[in-house]
């Protein structure tokens, strides 16, 4: 395992995290084994949220090793009564007496951060649990570099995650540089693009210095061989997943020409593949997130068995709760040609099935 050194924070960190999205859906011996190989394999940053569900099976599975490791989680909540009744539930579920890295979950603009970050706001409980010694480090994470860059200016945010990947690659510009002139962790989600980049190397195999390679470690090495970059969170079920992964760290950074062919060779993997979350067919008129939209019909596809995507369409409702007036203008702009409309009327009617009370239960 290789670690570095997490923005100012003094966190030795491992350059590969164990992301806890998948664990919605994985059985607790399955996570159990996961984090076993990964604890093996030396990764030492778990990554939660309460909107998971995985900090119960990640603390069960860590018993006896808490203090080895960096566990980190997230509240989407904005409410504070409800942010400090969440921290407590995160902290009994994660069997802890602190999370090292607390994120505000998803922040999704850079007015929403201006509000968490008013006086009496959010911000300032977040670092009242600093004082309390609940919580070590505040993080934020989000999918609008906006947001991130300005989370950062304030100051007061320790580590930012936002996503990467060869097909969405704007932080390169905006939050790396920030990151790194302000000593600042970044952590980056998204690697595998929401599974765009789990395909098998038989159906779709990237060549690396002549050899083939899954699609997957094409993603890790990309990302790994930018330097701003501290963690990848490897979202998988299984032990032999995370070995897969962890594999990209014993080569080389890629050259610039092995940079190229790996871009190159997304957008065909990408074409045809979903949404990129590229975010080019934005702003809609309407002020509809259109890539939340599509992120949010992954959630319904891959964790339908799970809380997951009733619990995230709850906490998301206020974006969700647009009309769109089919206007055409994001299909005009989208280089995927992908129907928005139709998607987005699919997915509200999909929805509608799962806007159930019962799923309130979990935070009361
Ligand atoms: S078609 Fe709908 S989602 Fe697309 S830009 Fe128009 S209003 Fe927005
Ligand atoms: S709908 Fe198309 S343009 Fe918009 S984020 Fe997705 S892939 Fe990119």
């Amino acid at each position: 395992m290789k670690f570095r050194k997490l923005g100012s924070t003094g966190l030795e960190v491992s350059r590969i995290g164990l992301g806890g999205v998948a664990f919605c859906i994985t059985p607790k011996n399955d996570v159990k084994k996961a984090v076993d190989r990964a604890l093996d394999l030396g990764i030492n940053y778990f990554d939660n949220a309460r909107l998971y569900g995985s900090e119960n099976k990640v603390g069960g599975a860590l018993k006896g090793r808490r203090n080895k490791v960096i566990v980190a989680s997230k509240c989407h909540f904005r409410d504070v009564r409800e942010v400090r009744k969440s921290l407590e539930k995160s902290l009994k579920e994660l069997k802890t007496d602190y999370i090292d890295i607390y994120h505000i979950h998803d922040v999704k603009s850079e007015t929403e951060f201006s509000n968490i970050a008013e006086s009496g706001g959010l911000l300032d409980l977040y670092e009242e649990f600093k004082r309390e010694g609940k919580i070590r480090f505040i993080g934020v994470t989000g999918h609008d570099n906006q947001a991130l860059v300005r989370a950062l200016k304030s100051g007061r945010i320790d580590v930012v995650m936002g996503r990467y990947n060869p097909l969405t690659r704007s932080i390169e510009d905006s939050v790396i540089p920030l990151t790194e002139k302000l000593q600042r962790g970044y952590i980056v989600i998204s690697a595998l693009a929401w599974g765009i980049f789990s395909v098998p190397v038989e159906r779709y195999p990237f060549l690396i210095s002549g050899k083939e390679v899954p699609a997957a470690i094409a993603s890790f090495r990309f990302i790994l061989s930018n330097p701003g970059v501290d963690v990848v969170l490897a979202g998988v079920r299984s032990g032999s997943e995370v070995e897969e992964l962890v594999s990209a760290l014993d080569t080389a950074p890629l050259t610039e020409e092995e940079t190229a062919e790996v871009v190159f060779r997304s957008f065909g993997l990408g074409r045809g593949s979903g949404c990129t979350q590229c975010r080019v067919c934005m702003p809609c008129p309407e002020g509809i997130d259109i890539p939340l939209y599509y992120r949010y019909l992954t959630y319904m596809n891959e964790y339908k068995t799970s809380g997951y995507p009733a619990l995230t369409w709850q906490a998301y409702a206020e974006p969700f709760s647009r009309a769109c007036t089919d206007c055409g203008i994001c299909v005009e702009r989208c280089p995927f040609d992908l129907p928005v409309p139709r998607d987005i009327r699919m997915l509200d009617s999909m929805a509608e099935n799962i806007r159930h009370p019962a799923y309130r239960d979990e935070y009361d």
